[in-house]
């Protein structure tokens, strides 16, 4: 425990523990993580995202009473890609509970974010909502729910706004506009799962939605903030919102723990041991249940598609800090 650690008494008045100084642990990570930062690809397959600087890195925490820390260019909002997948499930689960089930999985999938070919063999069910076929069916669920795919997309940055308490948050529509030019893949995944009958709506204004949710830009900060219902079974600790029951945040947390990372899940829960979830904008969000919210960010990607920085970051965290769900 470092010096400037603060002491509190805990809930039932016995021992008191100690407050990490979470500040110090964070400047620590980034020092011993600078000469890792660039290391990797940035995503090219998505040309406005290929011009971003790969040398660039943020982290942020926030935890339950609001206290946030952080280190680097933590102001900086990027392209948060997959993590939005975590909102629209969420979104989704509460709109359909159980039933949402019976068009998406569970189970870690052990392949490429955008791999077509378990669809075809699983009949257009993706394994679960954090690959882009999973993703795109939750997608197309909001829209059936909402009827419009441009109110679906206001509903999503509403929530947004709302679990982030910011109101200004946007989405960036060049990047939008790059991925709809250039995403044949998740084209092509929404056609197949449309053919096995798995897609209400039509496929072209589902992967438009998905890319442009894909496309909101967030801080590290704005991010650990917006992670802090999933940290508090399903509700707010500063606003007092319930947005999902503890039910569900048990599970979007599993979801996250097993499916966040494509086919690297199982090493990030080896090595960091959190619920995660990683963006190809380079952004990985973490959950330490019952005590804060985390983002890091830093664009290069390793050979799966996930922050290379970025997941060297959090391991040391959670090295350092002990804070692990094992
Ligand atoms: N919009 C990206 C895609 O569908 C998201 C992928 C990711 O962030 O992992 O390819």
């Amino acid at each position: 425990m470092n010096s400037n650690s603060t002491t509190a008494a805990n809930s039932k008045g016995s021992a008191p523990f100690e407050t990490p100084d979470y500040q110090k642990i964070l400047e620590e990570v980034y020092e011993e993580v600078k000469p890792h930062i660039g290391k990797g690809k940035v995503a090219d397959y998505i040309p406005e995202l290929a011009k971003v600087d790969p040398n660039q890195f943020a982290m942020s925490l926030m935890t339950l009473d609001g206290q946030s820390y952080g280190v680097g260019e933590e102001q900086k909002r990027f392209s948060i890609q997959s993590i939005s997948k975590v909102f629209t499930f969420t979104m989704a689960l509460k709109m359909y509970s159980k039933e949402l089930y019976k068009r998406v999985g569970v189970e870690p999938s052990g392949s490429p974010f955008n791999s077509l070919v378990q669809l075809e063999y699983e009949h257009g069910k993706p394994r679960n909502p954090f690959i882009n076929a999973g993703a795109i069916v939750v997608t197309d669920s909001l829209i059936t729910h909402y009827k419009d795919e441009f109110i679906t997309l206001e509903n999503i940055l509403g929530f947004i706004r709302d679990i982030s308490q910011t109101p200004d948050i946007n989405l960036n529509p060049y990047v939008a506009k790059s991925e709809m030019e250039h995403g044949y893949r998740n084209r092509a995944l929404a056609d197949l799962i449309k053919s096995f009958d798995n897609l209400d709506n039509d496929p072209t204004s589902v992967v438009e939605t998905y890319f442009k949710h894909c496309a909101v830009e967030m801080s590290t900060k704005e991010l650990a903030r917006s992670m802090l219902f999933l940290a508090n079974k399903g509700t707010d600790p500063l606003t007092g919102k319930e947005f999902v029951t503890p039910t569900q945040a048990k599970r979007i947390n599993a979801v996250m723990l097993t499916c966040g990372h494509y086919d690297a899940s199982g090493e990030f829960a080896f090595h960091v041991g959190l619920p995660g979830k990683s963006g190809v904008g380079g952004g990985i969000v973490a959950v330490v249940p019952g005590k804060m919210g985390i983002c890091v960010w830093s664009p290069a990607l390793n050979k799966y598609g996930n922050s290379y920085a970025g997941t060297l970051a959090l391991e040391l965290f959670t090295k350092k800090t002990g804070l692990s769900i094992f």
